[in-house]
């Protein structure tokens, strides 16, 4: 089980420490003028200099930021679309209604729930409705990319079920679906998990949908990542494939404003999923955030098909070219990825940590990750890292650049090149990408 080590608490401190013993040397307008000149200087180098390679990140359209600071964003609107308990809420009505139809519309569903403020909390609101506390479920082990949200020490663990692993073939990144079937009819779970932070291949779905049927179970994928992959066609149609419900961030591939969706076709679930999100996790849901989302899911409506296609392209075009350039770059021998992930193995060159304080002072910006020959217990020296290529494509780069990013990445972890010296170049590279694209604005 993850937990926070003595190391990462000590550093805490001595941060707060260090800044507590700043600030009592300003007045308060010198620390609101210290707060903005962080802002901009982040602003500055993720946001204009790095290549920003995270996975869970990506890049809102000028419209949809906007909107985040709309006067909306000091509007409370707590309860049902037509049925507040503040009065004035007509716009924010006609608001919530257009985003929910267009999250239905994107994800051809019959229902839709937008109020979730992150991922995280969409999964707890799926642990309240579909589980009772003892409940056994099946989620993908962490090596294996599986999230705290379906793990003991998230929402999952948090209800009070019990879990166990869903077998996973590591060679092949994917459920060994034979070794689930033994698995789960004697385990006898309420509720199968599926879906992960590492992500490369779409999951036997349908299979396993058919053994939860006959176990009576519930299926649900938590697409955290995979949400603009499946609007865009290019990751499998989960619903379609007959999950009971798909969760999601929306600030990930779908590349909106951070938060989360629930969204599901049968009737029968509404009324227990509805009651875990307002009142059980709903209040104030940020209103502008879902002004933002609604822009994002019509953006993605337009622009979804050819810019997740151009991630996947992307994707695959890196991990060939990081491998060309001797990096041991999982599935080579089933070509990388279908997602927006590459998973490097980099023991060799110092392990997941090393290396990703290494890119980023180069202005690279990844993390390091699990790899799923790693054991739980070494979670803190993870042996891989994970690059994402969601906020690359949308500002523009093609399969070219991704030869390039491969150089400037190869130059620091191999040919020894100082970061600081690369950190140069690669600013100089980013200058011509400035733009996002896939949207109304561009
Ligand atoms: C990122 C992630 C989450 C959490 O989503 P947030 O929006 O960050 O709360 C949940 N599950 C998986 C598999 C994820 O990758």
């Amino acid at each position: 089980m993850t937990t926070i080590s003595k190391t990462e608490i000590r550093i805490t401190e001595e941060i707060l420490a260090r800044t507590g013993e700043m600030l009592a040397r300003l007045n308060p307008e010198q620390a609101k003028d210290q707060v903005l000149g962080i802002v901009c200087q982040n602003e500055e180098w993720r946001g204009r200099q790095c290549i920003n390679l995270l996975a869970p990140e990506a890049l809102m359209s000028p419209t949809a930021r906007r909107l985040l600071s709309s006067e909306l964003s000091q509007r409370a609107g707590e309860g049902e679309i037509g049925n507040r308990w503040f009065a004035g809420t007509r716009y924010i009505d006609e608001l919530e209604a257009l985003c929910v139809e267009l999250a239905k519309r994107l994800f051809r569903c019959h229902f839709a729930d937008h109020r979730m403020v992150s991922g995280m909390v969409s999964n707890t609101v799926v642990y309240f409705a579909l589980t009772q506390p003892g409940d056994a479920v099946m989620s993908l082990p962490k090596p294996a990319g599986g999230h705290s949200s379906n793990r003991l020490d998230g929402p999952a663990g948090l209800r009070g079920c019990r879990i166990v692993d869903i077998p996973f073939d590591p060679y092949e990144m994917t459920v060994d679906v034979e070794a689930f079937r033994r698995e789960a009819e004697r385990v006898r779970p309420r509720l199968i998990a599926l879906g992960s932070t590492l992500t490369l291949f779409p999951y036997p779905l349908r299979e396993m949908k058919e053994i939860a049927v006959e176990l009576g179970a519930h299926l649900y994928l938590d697409g955290a990542h995979q949400l603009g992959l499946i609007a865009g066609g290019q990751f499998q149609d989960a619903l379609g494939e007959g999950a009971d419900v798909l969760t999601g961030s929306t600030g990930k591939t779908l590349s909106g404003p951070q938060g989360g969706l629930i969204l599901w076709n049968d009737p029968a679930l509404t009324g227990r999923l509805r009651w875990a999100i307002f009142p059980g996790m709903a209040a104030t849901h940020q209103i502008n955030r879902v002004a933002a989302l609604a822009v994002s899911l019509a953006e993605m409506l337009a622009f979804g098909q050819a810019y997740m296609a151009q991630i996947v392209a992307n994707s695959q075009r890196l991990a060939a070219a990081l491998h060309t350039r001797g990096f041991n770059v999982l599935c080579a021998h089933k070509g990388y990825t279908q997602t927006h992930q590459v998973a490097v193995h980099v023991a060799e060159h110092g392990g997941g940590y090393a290396v990703a304080e290494r890119l980023a002072q180069a202005n690279i910006v990844v993390n390091k990750n699990l790899m799923p020959d790693d054991t739980p217990e070494n979670w803190d020296q993870p042996s891989g890292i994970r690059l994402g290529t969601t906020e690359v494509t949308r500002l523009g780069m093609k399969e070219a650049e991704m030869e390039q990013i491969a150089d400037f990445i190869h130059r620091v972890l191999v040919a020894g090149v100082p970061p600081q010296q690369v950190a140069i170049d690669v600013a100089a590279f980013r200058e011509g990408f400035q733009t996002v694209g896939y949207c109304f604005d561009a």
